[in-house]
């Protein structure tokens, strides 16, 4: 199948559970992006810093979202070129994120004035994993919601490597109900971005609102790109 005809299938797949798509496009070469943004695709999806500032330059129309680690020494290009940001885990990278989101503003005031976050949870307590511990996700929800720049949307994690994946999934769907129950009384929804190439349907299944698809949506437009 051609790529365009798989983004066809996948969108149509879906909308019907009205899940929105991030095609995962850390891999995929400029000529492949540039056949989805044709189709009609708005969400992608980076995972290096520099990657995303380039791609948010050369289409600026598209929604490009931060979903890979991120240093401190790279919160500029995120606080700048992100539409969203999926991989908050750290207090200290936010705050430097933030400070380049009031920045941005500053200089166009006609913007929206803070970026959307999702934080990252470690869900299955895996140790170096990346992303925030369950048991931590309370009071780190709290420290964030009083960082100026951001505006917490939802909770974002990868299932466990070799784990199972619906439980995972399961786990953070009870969590976001934890936290709208508790810390986070009042928000009317929060965001689950949950399942990629290999286990999005399990994903959707436990409901996911949003999928991050790289592997399977760009098939052999996939190759590791250098950094
Ligand atoms: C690469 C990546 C994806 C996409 O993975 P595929 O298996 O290629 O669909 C999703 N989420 C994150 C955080 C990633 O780094």
């Amino acid at each position: 199948m051609e790529l365009i005809a798989r983004w066809h299938a996948l969108t149509d797949e879906l909308n019907k559970a009205a899940v929105k798509l991030l095609a995962v496009s850390k891999y995929a070469p400029d000529e492949a992006v540039q056949i989805l943004i044709d189709g009609g695709q708005i969400h992608f999806g980076e995972s290096r810093a520099q990657n995303l500032r380039d791609r948010a330059s050369r289409w600026p129309d598209c929604e490009w979202h931060m979903i890979g680690p991120v240093q401190k020494n790279k919160a500029k290009y995120v606080g700048r070129h992100a539409s969203m940001w999926h991989s908050c885990e750290n207090l200290e990278t936010a705050q430097a994120v933030a400070k380049h989101v009031r920045e941005r503003d500053g200089k166009r005031p006609e913007t929206e004035n803070s970026l959307p976050v999702l934080i990252q949870v470690n869900i299955a307590d895996v140790p170096n994993q990346h992303g925030i511990r369950p048991d931590d996700l309370a009071e780190f929800t709290t420290k964030l919601m009083q960082v100026d720049g951001l505006q917490l949307v939802g909770l974002m994690c990868m299932a466990p490597r070799g784990g199972d994946a619906s439980q995972a999934f399961r786990a953070m769907r009870s969590l976001r109900e934890t936290l709208m129950d508790g810390s986070l009384a009042g928000i009317a929804s929060l965001e689950l971005c949950m399942g990629m190439s290999g286990d999005y349907k399990l994903a959707i299944a436990e409901g996911s609102t949003m999928v991050r698809v790289g592997s399977t949506l760009f098939g052999d437009w996939d190759v590791r790109r250098k950094t």
